[in-house]
Order: C-alpha cells, then sequence, then structure tokens
C-alpha cells in the first residue's frame, strides 16, 4: 500500500499543477455544474455526446488539489468512451474510495485512476474526489439544477 501512497501523491500534484482538458468546450452539448460546500469545489463539466460516445470533455473551476486531480484524469479517462463504459468506470472508482483501507483496488479497468485508493484514509475528501464524476453523471442527465454533494 506505501506505493500505492506515493503514486497518489505524486499523480494528484502533478494533475493539480497541471490540470489536464482544463478549459470550456464551447461545442459542448452537455455541460453542469458541481459544487463541494464541505470543501468549497466548484466546478463545471462539458461533455461533447455524440452518438452515445465521450467526443470530448473538458472542466472548468477551482478547488482542492484533490478535486482539481480527479477532475482532469476523468476527463483522460472518459475520452473516447461509451456511457455505458463512463457508468461502470464511476461504480469502480466509487467502490475503490469507499473499500477496506487495508485492501489494493483490484480493478484494471480503472488503470491510473486506481491511485485514488489513497484517499481512503482521508474520507473526508472522497466527495472531493467523486464532485467531478457526480457533475459528469448530471451532465449526461442533463439536469439543469447545480449539483451539490450533500
Ligand atoms: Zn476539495
Amino acid at each position: 500500500m506505501s506505493d500505492l501512497r506515493e503514486l497518489y501523491q505524486e499523480m494528484i500534484l502533478d494533475h493539480c499543477k497541471r490540470p489536464r482538458n482544463f478549459h470550456n468546450l464551447p461545442d459542448a452539448n452537455r455541460a453542469a455544474d458541481g459544487f463541494n460546500r464541505l470543501c468549497g469545489d466548484k466546478l463545471r463539466v462539458f461533455v461533447k455526446l455524440d452518438d452515445g460516445i465521450i467526443k470530448d470533455i473538458a472542466f472548468e473551476g477551482d478547488g482542492c488539489c484533490i478535486s482539481k486531480a480527479s477532475s482532469s484524469m476523468m476527463t483522460e479517462a472518459l475520452k473516447g468512451k461509451t456511457l455505458d463504459e463512463a457508468h461502470k468506470l464511476f461504480q469502480q472508482f466509487h467502490e475503490v474510495l469507499t473499500g477496506p483501507p487495508d485492501e489494493t483496488p483490484d480493478a484494471p479497468e480503472l488503470g491510473k485512476l486506481a491511485v485514488f485508493a489513497g484517499v481512503r484514509e482521508f474520507p473526508v475528501r472522497v466527495k472531493c474526489a467523486t464532485l467531478a464524476w457526480h457533475t459528469l453523471e448530471a451532465a449526461l442527465k442533463d439536469e439543469q439544477k447545480p449539483v451539490t454533494t450533500e
């Protein structure tokens, strides 16, 4: 678990300092806002959905390192995925975040996202890590209401 912890810290810092897909998406046909009151994380997720496939995805906003890194890595992981695949990844991601701390996650599909198992040690941060995903789900459902993590 200690290798995972190091990797976790490295990746979070990297994606926090240089978030990927961190911009507006003018030709997005789905978007939603997310807000994590607990921490103050605020973000907007843009999706260009075409024939059930996430052709492009980006985000804007401001928040703690974990929320930014999670958004950044989510957009990387989901580009080109189908809606079904996206939902499945979210489920697995959520399981990794909330699983027992002494267990290494067994979810090869998650790839790099598995490093978020490090968040298990900080339960209050789980909402920071899942905010982008909840916001994405709202965007895909085309809900107009802002999302909160409460
Ligand atoms: Zn946060």
